[in-house]
């Protein structure tokens, strides 16, 4: 099973444990290399990021433990950068590159907080049409392309309510060519597509993101892929690797690390 992870939150932002904390865990998960992605700064909505000056901390304490364990583990220090995050400074390891919201006009609406926001901006901005959200989704992951993120993060996070197609339907032509246009504009730019298992260890989904017709679409036109748990503790670390894996072996999918 791969022992490493890159998309890891911490209480610099709204994660649970400290970097040192997660450090000591993937130790003892046998993990050898670990990346921390805080949320980067999004002005609008602070509830979930870090401040400008908490990214200067993070990004010291990270460095710091770097040093401190680097005979036992190899850590990275990246940013899980919001397509409407303030720009990141120099000196990351990686970005991952990850829509969560919807800007319609000077509103930005959160996609991953609950599905009742979900079914009212559909039939606000929509007509109650969800698979045009859906496709005003994937419209803003293909802009994501502009960031040059080394990771997609999440790519379908749009479908996080979606289990059993509870909300639409995620074979529906106009879904899959939305999610293929975007696909096509992100793989243009060499970035990496996680298979991500952060929905299933909060229970939301029983397989990673993205779903199985857009990732074998993902491995057949040729894009790498890096397992990631999107943990926001230390139980979250390597969170359901050993499916994930398998999953994305049985398409033939490449996994790769940073
Ligand atoms: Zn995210
Ligand atoms: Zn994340």
């Amino acid at each position: 099973m791969i022992r490493c992870d890159f998309h890891v939150h911490t209480s610099f932002c709204d994660g649970e444990n400290t970097p040192e904390e997660m450090v000591l865990a993937a130790l003892e998960k046998k993990i050898t290399r670990l990346g921390f992605s805080g949320h980067a700064h999004t002005p609008f909505d602070e509830r979930y990021c870090m401040s400008p000056e908490g990214t200067r901390r993070y990004y010291e304490t990270v460095r710091a433990l770097g040093e401190k364990y680097r005979e036992r583990i190899t850590i990275l220090c990246g940013l899980e950068q919001d397509l409407y995050s303030d720009p990141p400074g120099p000196g990351f390891d990686y970005l991952i590159g990850s829509v969560h919201y919807l800007k319609i006009g000077e509103e930005y609406l959160p996609l991953d907080e609950t599905a009742e926001i979900l079914t009212e901006a559909a039939s606000r901005f929509f007509g109650g049409d969800m698979l045009a959200l859906a496709e005003a989704y994937f419209d803003s992951a293909a802009s994501l392309a502009s960031l040059r993120p080394t990771v997609v993060g999440h790519f379908d996070l749009i479908t996080k309510f979606n289990e059993k197609n509870a909300l639409f339907d995620e074979n529906d032509p106009r879904y899959l060519a939305a999610a293929k246009r975007a696909a096509d504009a992100l793989l243009e730019t060499g970035a990496l597509f996680e298979v991500n298992t952060g929905a299933m260890s909060r229970g939301f989904r029983a397989a990673p993101y993205p779903g199985r017709a857009i990732l074998s679409y993902i491995i057949e036109r040729g894009g790498k892929l890096l397992l990631s748990s999107d943990a926001h503790n230390a139980a979250g670390l390597l969170y359901g690797f050993d499916r994930g894996e398998a999953f994305a072996a049985s398409l033939g999918g490449l996994f790769v690390t940073l």
